[in-house]
């Protein structure tokens, strides 16, 4: 590490004390443009790197809200709006008892390389809170919305910040506080993306963080003459990116082995073909359920259940091809990262936010796998966000096969990006690099072009 970065890192930790997710998201980026500021005096001399660290503004409120008992509650919001320089701030909301300050910043700071890449004029924010939808009924859910959405709807809008779904925030939660937001701001605009089909919503928007990451390990793949076709997949998480990843990967040919949630995984030696796959997207999204129950369905599946005194996790020492890791953030350690390589995988493709830990990234760039980090891998969600933030301007709606094609195309262009930022600074086949370089390129010259603001 350069003096210059150990500067601003040290700089970053004292400021941002007992915030580690953050401070592991900034030094991986500072770590990637080591290069580029030693070439570009301009970015230093402006302060870019100082600056971007900064977010533009951090709001953080009180939500209370009465449960079915008729008790009152009490949790924390936030909306962390990181930077605007290419457009208005796009990120999503994030609705889990983790939820803190700390995990908020990590999220909106690699958002902002994120929407860089995607090629649409998005700047980066995220936001969310400490409340746990698990367990509560809908009408809770709609309470706890509506009390959010009472202090949010102040400082969002069209033109300035478009939050959208994350971890605990699907269909039913964009409802309510899309809700929430018409009734206090009396207009109906396009204020939130992941909306319903019928209210502004754009097709293949739920699935498009899913396919994303697959159209990119695609991508990935191509470099080598290579196709998913016959691949061994594992995936991590149930939700809304893991659904979507594994629909994606059925359709392409390959084979998906694992899914997981907060309580275990599953390993299914069959694999899980489509009509199992419609049994995990009826039991995760209607019924609620858990993982384990796949299990009790299956009889060619076996769940293990999360032991938390353990040092790694089980579901990557499956031998397999490929990665898709897309439940949560660190779900993959150095241990984890060491197996996975021995076990032969050579295609890791991101559908959640930072799910490997620093030294299963340096890992896997050191092995030369194919290593498709979040910021490039996951960005076909907001990419598509972006594209119905289009539609509603317009006031009209493509088509599934339009959006799709779209979509596919945005992926291309993010992956060609890394490549170029990679080879252009001497780091070839690294889109850890590649991704930060691209990203912060274009943000960094929007801020010199806009002066010190
Ligand atoms: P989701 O629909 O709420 O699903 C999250 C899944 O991950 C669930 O299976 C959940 O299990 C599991 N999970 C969450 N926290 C966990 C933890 N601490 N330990 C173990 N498992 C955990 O959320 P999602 O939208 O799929 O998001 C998954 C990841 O993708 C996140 O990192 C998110 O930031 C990222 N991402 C999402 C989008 C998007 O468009 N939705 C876009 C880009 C990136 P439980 O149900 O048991 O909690």
């Amino acid at each position: 590490m350069s003096d210059y970065v150990r500067s601003v890192m040290a700089e970053v930790k004292a400021k941002n004390p007992a915030e580690p997710e953050f401070h592991q998201a900034v030094e991986e980026v500072a770590e990637s443009l080591e290069l580029v500021l030693d070439k570009h005096s301009e970015y230093r001399s402006a302060k870019i790197l100082e600056r971007i660290v900064e977010p533009e503004r951090v709001i953080m409120f009180r939500v209370p809200w009465v449960d079915d008992r008729g008790e009152v509650q009490i949790n924390r919001g936030f909306r962390i709006e990181m930077n605007s320089a290419i457009g208005p701030y796009k990120g999503g909301l994030r609705f889990h008892p983790s939820v803190n300050l700390g995990i908020l910043k990590f999220l909106a700071f690699e958002q902002v390389f994120k929407n860089s890449l995607t090629t649409l004029p998005m700047g980066g924010g995220k936001g969310g809170s400490d409340f746990d939808p698990k367990g509560k009924s809908d009408n809770e859910v709609m309470c706890f919305c509506q009390a959010f959405m009472s202090e949010l709807f102040r400082h969002i809008g069209p033109n300035n910040d478009i939050p959208a779904g994350d971890i605990g925030v699907g269909g039913r939660e964009i409802g309510f506080l899309f809700g929430q937001y018409k009734k206090l701001a009396n207009e109906f605009t396009g204020v939130l993306t992941g909306k319903g089909l019928n209210w502004g919503g754009s097709l293949i928007r739920p699935e498009a963080t899913g396919y994303g990451a697959v159209y990119f390990a695609a991508e990935m793949l191509a470099t080598r003459n290579e196709t998913l076709e016959g691949k061994t997949c594992l995936v991590s998480g149930s939700g809304n990116v893991a659904q979507y990843t594994t629909e994606k990967l059925l359709q392409l040919g390959a084979k998906v082995l694992t899914l997981s949630d907060s309580g275990g995984y599953i390993y299914d030696e069959a694999g899980i073909d489509a009509e199992k796959l419609a049994f995990v997207l009826d039991l995760k999204n209607i019924r609620r359920g858990r993982i384990s129950e796949y299990a009790e369905k299956y009889s060619s599946a076996v769940f293990t259940e999360v032991d938390r005194s353990a040092d790694h996790n089980p579901l990557w020492a499956h031998k397999a091809d490929c990665a898709f890791p897309s439940a949560t953030q660190n779900e993959i350690n150095a241990k984890d990262a060491a197996t996975m390589l021995s076990n032969g995988i050579y295609v890791v493709s991101e559908g959640a936010n930072m799910p490997t830990e620093p030294e299963g990234v340096n890992a896997f760039v050191d092995a030369g796998i194919l290593y498709g980090p979040s910021k490039a891998a996951n960005a076909g969600g907001v990419a598509v966000s972006g594209l119905e933030m289009a539609q509603n301007s317009m006031r009209y709606s493509w088509t599934r096969e339009e959006v799709d094609q779209r979509l596919r195309i945005i992926m291309k262009s993010v992956h060609e990006a890394c490549v170029a930022a990679s080879e252009r600074f001497d780091r070839k086949g690294n889109y850890v690099d590649g991704a930060n370089i691209a990203g912060f390129i274009k943000v960094a010259d929007s801020m010199l072009d806009q002066g010190v603001v």
